[in-house]
Order: C-alpha cells, then sequence, then structure tokens
C-alpha cells in the first residue's frame, strides 16, 4: 500500500556567488495511501525543498520519486495535487466563492459542477456565509481556510501543505488543526505536511518524518499512536 516513495532524493542549490549548496542529502521514505505524514525539522533541512519535488516544482539533482507507479510531472498534469503555502495567495478582487472556483475553471469544469464544489468546499472549511466576501475582509485565519478550499477544489489525491499555520497566532492554529484532521477525514487523501514545530506534528500526524539541521538527512521515522480528536 505505499503510494509515495522517495528513493535517494538529493538537492544541490548553487547560490548567486557559484557556491553549492547541499540541502538534502539521500533522503528515502514511503509514504502509505491516505496517510497523514509531516516533515519536521528546524528551519533550513530542507522540508520545503522536499516539499517542491514531490509536487514537481522542483528537480533533485540525485535520486527519484515515485508516486502510484508515475512521476510527479504525470501526477501534476492530471492536477492530482492540492497545495497549500504558508500564505494563501488569494485574489482581492475575487470573492471567496470565486477564488475557490480559479483551478477548476482552469481546468474546465463544467459551471454547475462548479457550483456545487464551491459549496461542498465551503462547507468543509468552515466558511459557509462567507463565500460571498472577499479576501480582504477575513481574518488570517478565515483566508487560509479559502486556501485549502482552493486546494481540494479538483479533489486532489495528495495534499500537500507547507507550514500553512505558521503565521497564524497560536489559538487560531490550533483550532485550524483540529479542523485539518476533520476535513482529512472526509478526503481520505493523502497529505503531506511541513512544519517546524514539534506538537503541531505530533498533534497532526499519522508518522513524524523528523530530518536533520542542514543538509537535511533522514534522522527518525516516529510513528504517533494517539486517538484522533
Ligand atoms: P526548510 O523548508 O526546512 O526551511 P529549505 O528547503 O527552504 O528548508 O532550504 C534548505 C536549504 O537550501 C537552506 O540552506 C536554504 O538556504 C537553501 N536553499 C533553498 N532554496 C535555495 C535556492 N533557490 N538557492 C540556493 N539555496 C537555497
Ligand atoms: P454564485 O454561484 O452563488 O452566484 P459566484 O457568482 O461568486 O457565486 O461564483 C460561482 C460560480 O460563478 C463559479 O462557477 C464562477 O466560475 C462563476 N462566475 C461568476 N462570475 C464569473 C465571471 N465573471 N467569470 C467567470 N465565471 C464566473
Amino acid at each position: 500500500e505505499t503510494q509515495i516513495q522517495v528513493k535517494d532524493v538529493s538537492m544541490v542549490y548553487t547560490n548567486n556567488a557559484g557556491e553549492k549548496i547541499n540541502a538534502l542529502d539521500s533522503v528515502s521514505l514511503d509514504i502509505k495511501e491516505g496517510e497523514f505524514i509531516s516533515l519536521l525539522g528546524p528551519s533550513g533541512c530542507g522540508k520545503t525543498t522536499l516539499l517542491r519535488i514531490i509536487a514537481d516544482l522542483l528537480q533533485p539533482t540525485d535520486g527519484e520519486i515515485i508516486i502510484d507507479g508515475q512521476s510527479p510531472r504525470d501526477i501534476r498534469i492530471k492536477q492530482e495535487y492540492g497545495i497549500v503555502f504558508q500564505q494563501p495567495v488569494l485574489y482581492d478582487w475575487r470573492t471567496v466563492r470565486r477564488n475557490i472556483c480559479l483551478p477548476m475553471e482552469i481546468m474546465g469544469v463544467p459551471k454547475k459542477e462548479r457550483t456545487s464544489r464551491i459549496d461542498e468546499k465551503l462547507d468543509l472549511v468552515g466558511l459557509k456565509d462567507f463565500g460571498k466576501k472577499y479576501p480582504f475582509e477575513l481574518s488570517g485565519g478565515m483566508q487560509q481556510r479559502v486556501g485549502i478550499a482552493r486546494a481540494l477544489a479538483l479533489n486532489p489525491k495528495y495534499l500537500l501543505m507547507d507550514e500553512p499555520f505558521s503565521a497564524l497566532d497560536e489559538f487560531t492554529r490550533e483550532k485550524l488543526n483540529e479542523d485539518l484532521l476533520e476535513i482529512w477525514g472526509k478526503t481520505k487523501s493523502t497529505v503531506i505536511f511541513v512544519t517546524h514545530n514539534i506538537p503541531e506534528s505530533v498533534f497532526l500526524s499519522d508518522r513524524v518524518i523528523v530530518l536533520t539541521p542542514h543538509p537535511g538527512k533522514l534522522a527518525a521515522v516516529v510513528d504517533i499512536d494517539l486517538p484522533r480528536p
């Protein structure tokens, strides 16, 4: 039931001064279908790099990723990734509904289907009554909920999240973490969640993948067996 295989992935960046920066050092791991894993480690250890490689936003210098027997490129072309970044990039001149709608418009999802999916996703992230608002009318936490709804618009098999709640206050973050687990329980997608927050990773995930400080190597894989909220 392994779904995502990370095989000896290394990444060496070359900076503007021409120096080599070893960001990831031969990382291997297996992720199961429907699993919620977190990538945990200090700032600069290569978590974002690994997530971007899995998302096909970056090519590794070495190694490969295999997802259900396919390459990240195949998965990206089929639009099976949903991605949530630290700051949701929302269009302030589009309503919440029309922001969530955007990926579906790009993919040519018919209007009726788009409308019903917008309703479904708004409900899922707890923003039922906010569809007609504009992003600037919402709090940071609510904006990130919109970002999650938009990432889920195409019903992605893989949900990739890069420190989605790290810009939020502690209270908002805790609530969003609880709600994220509820959302995940309904979507059944495989989640890879990047964080440098230890309690957050333990609270959320089935397994915590710990990377060493720069350059990132696999330090530990910790199974978490806590009751879900
Ligand atoms: P993390 O997400 O764990 O904070 P990153 O993946 O962002 O780590 O970065 C890992 C290392 O690679 C860091 O040392 C960072 O400075 C370096 N790095 C990231 N992106 C680039 C880039 N485009 N060019 C050069 N170095 C980079
Ligand atoms: P509602 O369906 O409740 O009226 P909205 O009008 O905000 O909500 O948007 C939902 C649907 O309407 C989406 O499918 C969206 O693509 C479509 N839509 C609304 N305005 C436009 C527009 N100017 N261009 C393209 N699609 C639009």
